[in-house]
C-alpha cells in the first residue's frame, strides 16, 4: 500500500499529541512530534544560558544541536546528542520557552532541514503548528485539530497534575498567550493550511477524532 505523509496541526492541548500517536499506531506509521524539537532547542538554550533572543548564539547553538528521535522501550524518546531528554521537556516552563525560540526565524530555518529529513521517507504522521502550511504543504492528508479554550485549558491541567500540579486559571492564561505568540508571530504562524480538513475535538474523545481522521485517510488511499 501507498505511503502517506500525514500532518497534524492546531493550538495548545487540542489532543494533537495523543490522537498523532494513535493514528501513527494503527498506521503503523512513524510519529514525529515536532514541538518536542522546539522544546529540545529551549531546553538546551536554558542548559547555555542562551537568551530566547539572542539570535547568534541560538544560531551557532542549532548547528551543533543533535537532536535526534529514538525508539525504545520507553517508547519515542528525544535524544540530544546521547542524552535522553525526553522527561525535561514537558513543563509549563519549557513550554513558554519553546514559544518564544520558535519565533525566531533562525531556528525555525535549521529545525525546517531536521523535519525534512525525517519526512522523506512518508509513512509518518507529523504533529506540529505549521506542518500543513509550510513544512510539508505537499502532504497527503492535512489536519487542523482544535478545541475550544477551556477544554484544551482542562486537558492540559490533567495531563500536568499528574507529574507537577498547576493552578487551572494558570494553566489557562498561559495557553492563551502561548497560542497567541504562535499565531501571531511572523514566521511560521500557527494557522490551518486551505487544504486541510478542520476537526474540533471539544465534544468528540480521541477514538472519535482518530475514526474520523481514518476515514479521510481511506477515502485518500482508495483514490491513490
Ligand atoms: O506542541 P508543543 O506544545 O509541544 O509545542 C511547543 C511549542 O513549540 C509551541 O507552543 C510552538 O511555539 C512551538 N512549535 C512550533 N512549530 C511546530 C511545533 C511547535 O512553533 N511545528
Amino acid at each position: 500500500m501507498r505511503k502517506l505523509l500525514i500532518t497534524i496541526d492546531g493550538p495548545a492541548g487540542a489532543g494533537k499529541t495523543t490522537v498523532s500517536r494513535t493514528l501513527a499506531n494503527r498506521l503503523n506509521y512513524n510519529y514525529i512530534d515536532t514541538g518536542a524539537l522546539y522544546r529540545g532547542v529551549a531546553f538546551e538554550a536554558k542548559a547555555a544560558g542562551i537568551p530566547s533572543n539572542d539570535d547568534k548564539k541560538l544560531e551557532d547553538l542549532c548547528r551543533r544541536l543533535e537532536l535526534k528521535f529514538i525508539r525504545n522501550e520507553k517508547g519515542t524518546r528525544l535524544f540530544s546528542g546521547t542524552s535522553d531528554i525526553t522527561d525535561q521537556l514537558r513543563t509549563p516552563e519549557m513550554s513558554m520557552m519553546a514559544s518564544a525560540v520558535s519565533a525566531r526565524p533562525i531556528v525555525r530555518q535549521a529545525l525546517l532541514d531536521v523535519q525534512h529529513k525525517m519526512g522523506a521517507e512518508k509513512a509518518a504522521v507529523f504533529e506540529g503548528r505549521d506542518m500543513g502550511t509550510v513544512v510539508f504543504p505537499e502532504a497527503d492528508v492535512k489536519f487542523f485539530l482544535t478545541a475550544d479554550l477551556k477544554t484544551r485549558a482542562k486537558r492540559r491541567y490533567k495531563e500536568l497534575a499528574k507529574k507537577a500540579p498547576q493552578n487551572l486559571d494558570n494553566v489557562e492564561k498561559d495557553m492563551k498567550l502561548r497560542d497567541q505568540n504562535d499565531s501571531t508571530r511572523d514566521t511560521a504562524p500557527l494557522k490551518s493550511a486551505d487544504d486541510a480538513v478542520l476537526i474540533d475535538s471539544t465534544d468528540i474523545p480521541v477514538e472519535g477524532v482518530v475514526e474520523k481522521m481514518m476515514d479521510y485517510i481511506n477515502q485518500k488511499l482508495s483514490n491513490l
